[in-house]
């Protein structure tokens, strides 16, 4: 192959040539770029060569693992066949089509409508614009604002960082724009001083209830949430959260929003995240796992009250893009939906996998420097603590995190470490053994960083 001079000097093209997202690039070029070649089942390997053990699959998306042939194939069947045609002129293609009543089928008859995007983060654009045009048409111009909550990840376009929470996100580019409005995080270990995690669950909840009556009822249109925060650090509400959340939006009116990029398809041990706390939210966008990653697609489901609104009410909705509905995505994302219905991922997530990732997980209690561990499905969190009987966190908890990350790594183990937490979110497939190398790791990482914080 010809190219083979550049690729041996890849890591030095990148570093004159790339800006790479979330990355302080002068930190990035004085470390060198790690140049990742291949990958299979839950495994990836870099230019030296180096098999690491994904614990992240990708960023939260390769639910099916990768090297799925079948996912290639569909995608190159359809590239051959129709590689692109738009749904804005009274048109579709097959599998656009197909892929709306495919994702409907698994949302018990609830959200029976979808709006293709590209990405979350233009499924967070798309959301924001449909709750404002919902009571804009049921004569309620004025209901526009929305809630949303600290430390909550929407994506990096101006809407999506800006229903984010991340402070640092907002001081580039003078976020939030208009209209939004913050609340707390159901973080106990952080936040939930002498409360039981349940009656904090509570408290925090009962902040929405209070953040309406200030803004006014008749001024939101609606609130926002992960079911369980991902990019935050994986932050688990306690049990108490969600049916608080879910009474309150109905009781004051206002459209409840499940981003389910991360917890969709499978990672909770249900199809969508809201399934597994039971509540019925009214928009929900989706991204990641519905193409495992393959191909870039994303959507909105609406229920059926945003939907009669959406198509016998409105008229033109003057909101898409090129690339809505994608017919090579949609292929991918619908053999990927084959795949994970054809192995029962989700019932293995729930029933099989999960727990033994818990139970693996919660034995990582008893390591000094571990204040608590939390998971549901396969989706989890090590909360690191400098005194786990006081709940007392590590003065330079980045700095804990990353001692115990950067060890994993150079022992195979790919994981993320959000501040003083690391997280899980392993393809769907990843073996008994595979979970067992991830714990094994994990504890040694922990060891290593017990040790140089205690210098
Ligand atoms: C990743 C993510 C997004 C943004 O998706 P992109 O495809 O990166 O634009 C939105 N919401 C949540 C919860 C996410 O994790």
């Amino acid at each position: 192959m010809n190219d083979k001079p550049a690729l041996s000097n890849l890591a030095a093209i990148d570093a004159a040539h790339h800006l790479h997202p979330f990355s302080d690039m002068k930190k990035l070029n004085a470390a060198g770029t790690r140049i990742i070649e291949r990958a299979e089942g839950v495994h990836i390997y870099d230019s030296t060569g180096k098999r690491y053990l994904d614990a992240f699959a990708g960023l939260w998306c390769v639910n099916v693992g990768y090297g799925r042939r079948e996912i290639a194939e569909a995608a190159s069947r359809q590239m051959q066949e129709l590689p692109y045609y738009n749904s804005f002129f009274g048109t579709t293609t097959p599998p656009t089509t197909l892929l709306a009543q495919k994702i409907a089928s698994h949302t018990d008859g609830k959200l029976n409508r979808v709006f293709f995007t590209n990405s979350g983060s233009e499924a967070s654009d798309t959301w924001f614009r449909m709750a404002r045009v919902y009571w804009k048409v049921l004569g309620k111009p004025e209901k526009t604002l929305v809630i949303a909550r600290r430390n909550a990840y929407h994506g990096s376009t101006v809407a999506g960082a800006s229903l984010g929470g991340m402070k640092w996100m907002h001081e580039q580019g003078n976020l939030p724009i208009e209209g939004i409005h913050h609340i707390g995080q159901p973080y106990w270990y952080a936040e939930g001083g002498d409360l039981s995690p349940a009656e904090f669950g509570l408290k925090v909840a009962r902040e929405l209830e209070e953040k309406i009556d200030e803004l006014g009822e008749d001024r939101v249109a609606a609130f926002v949430a992960e079911p369980i925060q991902g990019a935050g650090g994986v932050i688990i509400p306690p049990e108490t959260y969600w049916p608080e959340i879910a009474r309150i939006c109905k009781a004051r009116n206002i459209l409840l929003v499940s981003d389910e990029v991360i917890c969709g398809f499978g990672r909770l041990g249900t199809w969508f995240g809201h399934q597994h706390y039971g509540f019925e939210p009214d928009l929900a966008p989706i991204a990641k796992g519905l193409s495992s990653g393959y191909l870039p697609i994303g959507g909105v489901l609406m229920s059926d009250r945003v939907a009669e609104v959406m198509v016998e009410e409105l008229g033109d909705f003057y909101h898409g893009f090129t690339y809505s509905g994608h017919p090579v995505c949609a292929a991918a994302a619908l053999e990927n939906i084959r795949i994970i219905e054809e192995e029962g991922l989700v019932e293995r997530v729930r029933d099989d996998i999960g727990p033994y990732f818990a139970a693996g997980l919660k034995s990582l209690e008893d390591h000094p420097m571990v204040g608590e561990v939390q998971s549901v499905g396969l989706i989890g969190a090590v909360q690191l603590a400098a005194d786990k009987k006081t709940r007392e966190r590590f003065k330079d908890g980045e700095r804990a995190g990353v001692e115990v990350r950067n060890h994993c790594l150079t022992n195979g183990l790919v994981l993320r470490a959000t501040g003083d937490r690391m997280l899980y979110s392993p393809p769907l497939i990843v073996t008994r053994a595979e979970v067992d190398e991830m714990i094994d790791t994990t504890r040694k990482g922990l060891d290593h960083g017990w040790k140089v914080m205690g210098e």
